[in-house]
């Protein structure tokens, strides 16, 4: 369904528990929600508690979710002081969270003097947060990010598609499975080399074969999303690869380090980025646990959780990966409705 103008959705960056959050007016009118839902923010005339309701729910009824600028705010606090802040409301606060309830709830649209004495941001502290639509890569605190739903046009190039795999996935395997089965409509960037070229390799095919001093300039330049070394020769991928297969309007897939996400990150790009983990049965996991205590497997956990933590927000979605067939066939799935369907986007991408 299309979205109606001057609607405001918000992708959650973080997990919101009413009942866990000690400065919220009314825990019961609270809106829980996970990272990675999204919100559509039915008010914002209030500086610090919003009303949203989540989309797909079939509630009908807004909730209170803290405003970006407070929730920034708090983790600006708890940054500073190593926990959580525990913002007592002022004395005359004391009858607020059932006025709140009778009142302010069932008539959306209003906003509550008091609160906004209690919890109003000072102007100082306003300039100092990050603004709405700013990367939340870049953004030093995840509250949320404003999106909109995007949908490619047959004129438009296709989107980049980015794999993030932690350890096992082997998501490089996986690309290049999908690609080989539809090289017409798939693709994977070139990368660069400095190691010499084999008797049965083209370049600009396998790889860009480039001298070091060309390679090292190249990396100074800023050229390249990622590179690194192997046996002693360089290897990279260039932005300008990626660009010359969005050219021949095929669907770039590249699978990377998550750390080069916040480059790949833009408008141009439009990168839908699939996290590919190993699943692990949890008796394997326990069995493991119990005779090799931190070996692969729990290593395997370990490198999932921290990219989870470190850079879910920037995910759309996670791909358990079973076996390679289902995986495989599960990734062409996600790529095909891709091409048909919209997504929720950064609005700064449409803008
Ligand atoms: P080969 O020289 O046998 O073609 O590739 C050897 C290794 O180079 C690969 O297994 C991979 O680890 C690394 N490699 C290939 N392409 C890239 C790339 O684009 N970036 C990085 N960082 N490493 C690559």
């Amino acid at each position: 369904t299309p979205l109606k103008n001057n609607q405001v959705y918000m992708r959650a960056l973080f997990d919101y528990i009413p009942l866990e959050d000690k400065a919220t007016p009314c825990q019961e009118a609270g809106l829980p929600f996970k990272r990675g839902d999204i919100l559509q923010v039915v008010t914002q005339d209030d500086p610090t508690w919003w009303q949203a309701k989540r989309v797909g729910d079939s509630n009908l009824r807004a909730g209170l979710i803290p405003s970006k600028q407070f929730q920034e705010r708090r983790l600006a606090y708890r940054m500073k002081m190593g926990t959580l802040p525990n913002p007592k409301s002022p004395k005359k606060s004391l009858c607020k969270p059932l006025v709140f309830c009778f009142f302010f709830l069932p008539i959306c649209g209003l906003t509550v003097a008091g609160l906004r004495r209690s919890f109003r941001l000072s102007r100082k502290d306003r300039q100092g947060s990050s603004g709405e639509g700013s990367d939340p890569g870049e953004s030093e605190f995840l509250t949320y990010e404003e999106v909109t739903r995007y949908q490619q046009r047959p004129n438009e190039r296709p989107r980049l598609v980015v794999l993030i795999g932690s350890l096992g996935a082997r998501i490089n395997e996986l690309k290049q499975r999908v690609i080989a089965e539809n090289p017409h409509r798939y693709a994977v960037a070139v990368p660069h080399t400095t190691r010499p070229k084999k008797p049965h390799e083209k370049d600009g095919v396998e790889y860009h074969f480039v001298t070091k001093q060309q390679f090292d300039a190249d990396v100074l330049n800023n050229k390249f999303i990622e590179h690194g070394e192997y046996k002693e020769n360089q290897y990279g991928t260039s932005i300008e690869a990626i660009r010359s297969v969005q050219a021949k309007n095929k669907m770039c897939i590249v699978d990377v380090q998550p750390e080069a996400l916040k480059r790949l990150r833009t408008s141009e790009f439009k990168p839908y980025v699939i996290f590919v983990k190993p699943r692990v049965p949890e008796s394997r996991r326990r069995r493991s646990a119990a005779t090799s205590p931190g070996g692969d497997l729990q290593e395997m956990r370990q490198s999932a959780i921290q990219i989870d933590q470190q850079y879910g927000h920037l995910v759309d979605r996670v791909l358990i990966k079973e076996d390679s067939a289902s995986a495989c066939a599960e990734l062409r799935g996600i790529l095909e409705r891709l091409e048909r369907e919209s997504f929720w986007v950064p609005i700064s991408w449409v803008r």
